[in-house]
Order: structure tokens, then sequence, then C-alpha cells
């Protein structure tokens, strides 16, 4: 198994796409790192490159201490997966197993197997020791029952499967995996998920894996690599990156529902802080404004920001568990009360979205319970918990103001 390190790493496709731009990764040896972001952010131009099967522009990728620059995709020792299972059709399972073993020296070894009666017999225990192999992965997927089968006999969940024993029998040092789940129906993939972790504790080796979806990012990876325009925008743990966001996009992008961007100013007085948003009508109607009192760690943060202003301009970030319809009158050193507007509901049995429109911010508020009680369009006082709110510059990279 091995490190994988890229070091300014960039991607220019012919036609000028810049699609990888100087990134710098380190890939520890038997982690779990996934890469996630939009479609079009740089993810798998940035696998195809570990793989092998993309020419780098410019930078320096290693994997187990040797610079691969020029080494080709059949030499790194990596197996990847891919979202589409490109299985042989016309190949049983077991014989779409042996294929990666088989695929490098078979013509030679077959010549000479009809020369050599030694080679030949040499040849047999290398053959037992591919079938061994091949069980070993049936056995780890759990497919040993569907070795005779053709594809088209198998579910998209197995055949996945057999596109991940592909990769294991290979036994490689790192494994990279493209999206391999997405062509799965919803509950499959959820269940291939798990498996994938197992079989990563199982297997000890390098995982790189890639998806869009920052859900199954969150679930799978021990670290995770948010890309945005071919750049990194934030590494860490899921937990640091979904409690510290670096910037606004990433705050926006993971987490579920996303986090409430409200975009406005703080004003400082002597010692007090406020934050309200922009936009909205011009009217001075207290309805059309979304005006709250910040706490003393959010009021220093934007102090720390503003030096000698008096306002700053800002995003307020705050998570939709963090917002809660309230009918009794709530204070805490945390707490900020605003009135909104209940837009809509939407109803999952266990837990409810709210819609809410607060002046000018649309606020999305997640509860718990069937919220059977809520009517829309009726006017809902809102507690704010800002214990765990950030503040990130209004500009256009976002960063988290702290
Ligand atoms: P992701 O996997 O994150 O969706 P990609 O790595 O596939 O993103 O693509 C990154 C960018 O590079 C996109 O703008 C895409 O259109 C562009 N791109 C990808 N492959 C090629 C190619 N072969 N030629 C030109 N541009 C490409
Ligand atoms: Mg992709």
């Amino acid at each position: 198994m091995a490190e994988v390190r890229l070091e300014a790493v960039s991607k220019i496709y012919p036609g000028g796409v810049r699609a990888v731009d100087a990134i710098d990764l380190s890939i520890a040896d038997g982690s779990f790192v996934v890469l996630v972001g939009p479609s079009g952010c740089g993810k798998s131009t940035t696998l195809r490159m570990i793989a092998g099967l993309e020419e780098i522009s410019s930078g320096t990728i290693s994997i187990g201490g040797r610079t691969v620059n020029d080494v080709p995709a059949r030499d790194r020792d990596i197996a990847m997966v891919f979202q589409s299972y490109a299985l042989y059709p016309h190949l049983s399972v077991r014989q779409n197993l042996e294929f990666p073993l088989l695929r490098r020296r078979r013509h030679a070894s077959l010549l000479r197997s009809l020369v050599s009666p030694a080679y030949a017999k040499a040849r047999r225990a290398e053959i037992a020791a591919m079938a061994a192999r091949v069980e070993a992965a049936a056995k780890t997927l759990e497919i040993e029952t569907l070795l005779a089968r053709k594809p088209k006999e198998l579910s998209g969940g197995q055949r996945q499967r057999v596109a991940l024993g592909r990769a294991l029998v290979r036994d490689p040092a790192v494994f990279l995996l493209d999206e391999p789940l997405s062509n799965l129906d919803a509950r499959l993939r959820l269940e291939m998920r798990a498996e994938l972790r197992m079989l990563h504790r199982r297997t000890g080796g390098t995982m790189v894996h890639v998806t869009h979806d920052q859900e199954e990012a969150m679930t799978l990876g021990d670290r995770l690599v948010v890309m945005k325009d071919g750049v990194i925008r934030q590494e860490g743990t899921p937990i640091e990156i979904y409690e510290q966001p670096a910037d606004a996009f990433v705050a926006g992008f993971i987490g579920t529902p996303a986090m409430n961007l409200i975009d406005g100013e703080v004003r400082l007085g002597d010692d007090s802080a406020s934050f309200v948003a922009v936009g909205g009508s011009s009217g001075t109607a207290a309805a059309d404004t979304f005006s709250i009192a910040l706490p003393d760690r959010l009021a220093q943060i934007a102090r720390r920001a503003a030096g000698t202003a008096r306002t700053v301009p800002a995003t307020l970030g705050v998570r939709p568990d963090a917002v809660k319809p309230t009918t009794a009158p709530t204070t805490g050193a945390s707490l900020a009360i605003a009135s909104a507007t209940l837009e809509a509901v939407e109803r999952y049995g266990d837990r409810v979205d709210l819609v809410l429109t607060a002046g000018a911010a649309r606020i999305v508020s997640r509860c718990e319970g069937t919220g059977t009680e809520l009517r829309e369009r009726a006017t809902a006082a809102i507690a704010i918990d800002l214990s765990k709110a950030h503040l990130f510059a209004r500009d256009a990279a976002g960063r988290r103001l702290s």
C-alpha cells in the first residue's frame, strides 16, 4: 500500500480549459479520502492523472515515494473503478475477475508454455494462484454464487460489485473510485456505501473516491477534499469541514438541508453589534427588515474584520437545525429572535423542514416531530441559535471570518 502525493499539479486540456489548477494534496497510506465538489470541478481529471490515464500539464505526482509523472498507467500499481461498470458482456463473472490478472502477459506466456513443459507446470501454479485470488475477492464482495453468470444476468448492484472485484483481485497499492455508486438506485447506494467502508477496513488499502454527492462524501471519507473550479477549497475530516467550513461555498455545499447563508452587514455599536440582511423592499416597516443582535463571539469577529469601520459587509451562516419556531418568549446568550412568515412546510414523518422568510432573508429551519400544528402563510417568531453560526466575508472568496 502507498501514500499518494500531488505537488502543484495542473491540467490544461487542449483548447485551454484549466480543469485542475496547481493542487497540492497528500493522501496518507491506508486512508480513505473523498474528493467532492460540483460537476465539472476537476475531480475525475485529478483521479485520472493519479491513475496515469491523463497526462499532467505541470507538477509532480508520486505514489509510494516514487515520482510517477512518466510512469505508464499499467506500471503504477493502481486499480480504478468507474461509474459505468465496464464489464465484458460475453465473459462470465469469473472470467471478468480473471481478466485483469491475465491481461499483462497472456500472449508471451501462452507461446512459452507451448514450447516448454517446465514453464507450463509453473503456469499451472500461477493459474491456481489466480483462481485463489478470484475466490478471495468474490468472497469479500459476497458474489461467490454468481461466478458462472454473465453480466446481463446480474442486477446493477451485483455488476458494480464485480467491477469492484476486478480492482480487488489485483491487490493494488491504491484504489481509485470515480463515482462508482452514481448509477445505483438510492437504496442500493446506501448499502454499497457501508460495503465500501467495510472493504476499506478489510483490505487496508489507500482509497481515493470521487463523488459529487456531499452526503456520500461525509459518510464515506476519513478525510474530505472539497473542490471547486479546479482548486481545493478545503481539506479535513468530515466533522472539521462541517463545523468549521473555510468559506461560504464549502459551508453551503456540505450539509443537508444546506446552511442558510444570509447576505447583509454587521453594524457595530459601542458595545453591541447587529446583523442586518440586505435586499428586500425599501420600506421601513419592521417586517421588511431582518435584523438580529449578535452574541459577543460574532461581534468580536466582526470587530476584527471591521478595523476602524462601523459596518462590515458579511454573510451570516446558520445551519437549519439552529433555527426553530418558538411560541414562548425565549432568551439565551446566543439566541436571536426574529419574526418570520412560514412559506412552506415539508413533512418527512420524523422531522419537518420549514421554509421561512424574514424580511429580505429566506431561511430554512429543520425541526423534529411531525409538524402537524404548523400552517403555511402563518407568521411565526423564530429563535436562531447563533452559538455555532459563522460570518463570511461578502466577496468572491467568501472566507470565514475568525
Ligand atoms: P468532474 O469530474 O469534477 O465533474 P472533470 O474533471 O470531468 O470534472 O472536468 C473538469 C473540467 O475539465 C470541466 O470543465 C470539463 O468540461 C473539462 N474537461 C474534462 N475532460 C475534458 C477533455 N477531455 N477535454 C477538454 N475538457 C475537458
Ligand atoms: Mg467526473
